[in-house]
């Protein structure tokens, strides 16, 4: 299937991770860089997700429902090349998506899904991927971004750290407990440009710890952090909050942890040689 590869999403993600509530000049936000500490949370995704994740998926557990596991479900009420487009994760960094094509853009960390803003206008749905229970919600941000006034659109001016909101950044609380699959010990928390911003945890899933979903329009979102829900079911409506330029939904997928990258789509350039993570994989490198 055709798809055309615009550019769509600025930055939309940053790993913070703190010991002894300490941020790292190697994990300090920045406007520009957001990939500054995520970079090896995702060279290691990578690895993650394509090799062991991939290879013990045929008995991987379905997260909740019977039956084998049918891979993600197209997670926005769009078609691919009829009324969305598509753009590519590259979760190694290496400058190519998994068909060797550009990425979004360098390091991009997910699969951006972009309508128009009379699609956003309508109410375009945003479906959870896989069935889950809801980690992290964040919401009430305005959703036209960019704008040159609104402060949610704008850089941080704040030191992000545990529950801290600053400009197009919100940051989760802080617990150890998410510092599984990273490479921290201690005092995890993770900030997103998202601002409207929705996360699930697929347990029993081997494949897919959880997905992420961004930019999300401004009081769309249905679910609640410890809501469970199925595959399918609606979480929101796609927006323009955060670090965005246009109505698009950034879809992200980790693997093995909180935080830790994997990217969906399989192809010769990988990081995910196959199997796909998706139930269709709609284009073919
Ligand atoms: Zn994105």
């Amino acid at each position: 299937m055709m798809h055309t590869r615009s550019q769509v999403c600025a930055l939309a993600t940053v790993l913070l991770a703190v010991s002894a509530c300490t941020v790292s000049s190697e994990d300090q936000p920045s406007p520009i860089d957001g990939f500054a500490g995520a970079g090896g949370q995702g060279a290691s995704a990578g690895a993650a997700g394509a090799g062991g994740q991939g290879a013990t998926a045929g008995a991987a557990g379905a997260g909740g429902s019977a039956g084998a596991w049918k891979g993600l479900l197209w997670p926005i009420d769009c078609t691919l090349g009829s009324d969305c487009e598509v753009t590519f994760p590259d979760t190694d960094g290496d400058g190519k998506a998994f068909d060797c094509g550009a990425p979004g853009y360098t390091g991009h960390q997910g699969t951006d899904i972009s309508v128009t803003w009379d699609k956003m206008d309508q109410g375009t749905a945003v479906y959870a991927a896989e069935s889950g229970v809801v980690q992290w919600v964040f919401d009430g941000h305005f959703d036209r971004c960019p704008s040159s006034t609104e402060p949610s659109c704008q850089a941080p001016t704040l030191d992000m750290g545990p529950n801290v909101e600053s400009g197009y950044m919100v940051c989760t609380d802080g617990s150890d407990a998410y510092c599984v699959g990273t490479k921290y010990t201690t005092n995890c928390f993770f900030c997103f440009y998202g601002s409207n911003v929705v996360v699930i945890r697929h347990p029993g899933n081997a494949k897919v710890f959880a997905t992420r979903y961004d930019h999300l329009r401004r009081d769309s979102i249905v679910v609640k952090p410890g809501q469970t829900v199925a595959r399918g079911d609606k979480i929101a409506e796609v927006g323009s909050a955060g670090n965005s330029t246009g109505p698009h939904l950034h879809f992200e997928v980790w693997a093995g942890g909180f935080y830790v990258l994997a990217d969906p789509w399989a192809g010769p350039c990988g990081p995910n040689q196959g199997p796909t993570l998706w139930e269709n994989q709609l284009t073919t490198p």
